[in-house]
């Protein structure tokens, strides 16, 4: 008996459609668009978001790259935060880029560490859902596990860092570009655009 293969969904390699593929800016949440907190993000009242962040990703979207949150949210699985806290925060901040111009085509959020970054899959399924080129797509994060979820991916890494402390973010955190916040790291992707 043959072996059943889908392919709705999942193009083939070589596909005649790869050139037509986008570029996709892929943006951690806590601590590139909104402040990042030492005891989380756990309430709607304790969302700040980082000065022109939102102006930053709208640059991004005219520019022509989809836009889409990739955000490690296990602590609600973990019961720390209430999901729906959760889902009025990302609302906020995606109608906060709105608001600026941005066009935020995508939000994954993991809730539990199977999905969390430093693994791909947020971005692997971002790329699926958006016809991404994950090789001319770029990263966004204050995190080693930012990079290296991007470099699993395929994708350019930049590492945001306000005080540019590379060292304690980890050896492994071999970004492409480091520099001091989103405004910034838009400066260098549309430069290399
Ligand atoms: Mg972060």
């Amino acid at each position: 008996m043959r072996r059943a293969v889908f392919l709705d969904h999942d193009e083939p390699a070589g596909s005649s459609n790869l050139g037509k593929r986008r570029r996709a800016v892929f943006l951690d949440r806590d601590g590139v668009l909104n402040r990042r907190r030492l005891a989380l993000v756990r309430k709607p009242s304790q969302l700040v978001l980082l000065p022109e962040a939102p102006e930053a990703a709208a640059r991004l979207s005219k520019a022509g790259f989809a836009l889409a949150i990739v955000t490690n949210q296990e602590w609600v699985s973990r019961g720390y935060i209430a999901r729906a806290d959760h889902d009025e925060v990302m609302r906020r901040v995606v109608a906060a880029l709105e608001d600026a111009g941005a066009k935020v085509e995508g939000v994954y959020a993991a809730l539990t560490p199977e999905t969390a970054k430093p693994r791909p899959a947020m971005l692997l399924q971002a790329a699926r859902d958006l016809g991404v080129d994950l090789a001319a797509s770029y990263m966004v994060g204050d995190n080693a596990k930012d990079v290296l979820a991007g470099r699993a991916a395929g994708c350019r890494t930049v590492l945001v860092d306000p005080r540019l402390r590379t060292a304690i973010q980890g050896a492994n955190a071999r970004a492409d570009h480091v520099c001091r916040a989103l405004p910034e790291a838009a400066d260098w992707i549309l430069s290399r655009a």
